[in-house]
């Protein structure tokens, strides 16, 4: 590929398919580059479902849209119009306002969704937008000229190409092109380093359709099962750490949908540590196939449909950027001036070193905000981030990485990209009028 740039895209996830599709819309000439053959990143490539919380509720039962705004939106439709987009919870938590027996009549959003159609919609909507595709290329390198990065270069079949453009945004979820380019970076929680840890997602498949039901929806059958799992868990015959067992109806008659493995201390971005966690965690699906035959009702026939391609990786680097977004941020839904992303997704911290979940929820009808400073790395003046790597806490992580939010941050990063690249200005001098004028356009928010 020849042709020069006016931004590069690395990364094919949620936040860079977005990201692409918004400069692009803007009239820039963009390359979208990917090391698998698909777009979707974690979607996808990991298989993580459903899309977390992406709206709200105000006190009359109103939805407040938080990240069904903008391409994000699209793509929910899109997946609606083709019949893969389901409910993945019958109901809602109730909400403290209703009185004793005053009905819920708040919609319930579709989450959970058939990522083969999420697939071939990126491929669609980046198509449309004309944004150029390099997929089967994994970036290696980083070419700088003082504060400013002139090329990225990919590794392929064929040998290695270099790309060059006025603007790059890094959507590698591991903030791989800002490390190449020797911008600073966080890894896990302050004090050991230590990351969330890794989950190996998974489909069940012909299990008895009313006792999946069953299994997902009455508390009182998923405790028993809970018990059970917790006993085995005592005397050795479970190894898996988790405390409990996370499933949720997926695509399809009796099939479920597993995010229940967790591997813990391993580093997520050493290739030999990555191996292991791969090799342990298909272990462990092994052993709640055999747990759900054994002890599940209705799941005695069942059969593994799937493992994803990749293990699913939940925090790595987090840049070091102008802001650093805090858990306070979150937990008090702070406003900031320069916001370019909502939130209502709370603090979700998968115990790093053993069983445990921290959990804390915004109250319905709030929302956080996400600050342009986080997505501006430091050092090289061309170059945003999109998606997981921000500039956060990790307890502040914890609640902003999720899908909806992260392709939300990727739209903004797409669209202040393209000011930056028609105003030749460095990404620490936005103009945030701009951005919010052009946002407030595409996304009708902000
Ligand atoms: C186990 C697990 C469960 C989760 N549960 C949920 C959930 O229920 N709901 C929810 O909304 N969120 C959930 N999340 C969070 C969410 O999936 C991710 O944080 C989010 O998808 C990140 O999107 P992204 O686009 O920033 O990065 P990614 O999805 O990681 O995309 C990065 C893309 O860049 C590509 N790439 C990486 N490095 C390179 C390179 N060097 N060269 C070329 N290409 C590269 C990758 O192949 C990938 O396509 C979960 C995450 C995990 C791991």
């Amino acid at each position: 590929m020849k042709k020069e740039h006016d931004v590069i895209v690395a990364g094919g996830g949620l936040a860079g398919c977005c990201a692409a599709i918004a400069a692009a819309r803007q009239n820039k000439k963009v390359l979208l580059i990917e090391r698998y053959g698909f777009f979707g990143g974690m979607a996808t490539a990991a298989l993580v479902n459903p899309f977390m919380k992406y709206n709200t509720f105000d006190e009359k039962g109103n939805i407040i849209p938080v990240n069904n705004t903008g391409i994000f939106k699209e793509i929910l439709e899109t997946l609606d119009r083709r019949n893969s987009l389901f409910i993945s919870f019958k109901k809602h938590d109730r909400p403290k306002y209703l009185a004793a027996g005053e009905v819920d009549k708040r919609a319930v959003p579709k989450r959970t969704f058939n990522e083969e159609v999420l697939k071939k919609i990126l491929d669609e909507m980046t198509e449309d937008a004309g944004v150029d595709v390099l997929f089967h290329s994994f970036i290696f390198k980083a070419k700088k000229r003082g504060q400013k990065l002139t090329s990225v270069s990919t590794v392929g079949k064929a040998g290695v190409r270099e790309h060059k453009a006025m603007f790059f945004i890094d959507a590698t979820g591991d903030a791989d092109v800002c490390a190449l380019a020797g911008c600073g970076f966080d890894i896990g929680r302050d004090g050991d380093g230590k990351c969330q840890p890794m989950t190996l997602c998974f489909r069940l498949g012909n299990a008895d359709p009313e006792k999946v039901e069953q299994m997902v929806y009455d508390i009182e059958k998923r405790e028993k099962l809970n018990a059970k799992y917790k006993e085995m868990q005592k005397s050795g015959e479970i190894k898996n750490q988790r405390e409990n067992i996370l499933v949720f109806p997926h695509v399809g008659n009796g099939v479920v949908h597993f995010n229940s493995t967790r591997i813990i201390d391993r580093n997520p971005l050493e290739p030999q540590e990555l191996s292991r966690a791969e090799n342990e965690a298909r272990k462990q699906a092994d052993e709640l196939v055999k747990f759900f035959r054994e002890n599940a009702e209705g799941f005695e026939n069942c059969i593994l449909l799937q493992t994803a391609p990749q293990i699913g990786i939940r925090e790595s680097r987090r840049i070091k950027g102008r802001y650093k977004l805090t858990d306070e941020d979150i937990v008090k839904c702070v406003k900031f001036y320069d916001s370019i992303a909502r939130g209502c997704y709370g603090i979700d911290i998968h115990n790093p070193t053993g069983g445990g979940t921290v959990i804390k929820h915004i109250s319905e009808g709030g929302y956080y905000t996400i600050p342009y400073r986080s997505i501006i790395p430091e050092k090289i003046n061309n170059l945003l981030v999109a998606g997981r790597p921000i500039s956060a806490s990790h307890e502040a992580h914890s609640a902003m990485r999720v899908m909806p939010i992260c392709a939300n941050i990727g739209e903004a990063a797409g669209i202040a990209a393209s000011i930056c690249t028609d105003m030749r200005i460095k990404t620490k001098d936005m103009d945030i009028e701009k951005l919010h004028e052009i946002l407030r356009k595409v996304a009708r928010l902000y």
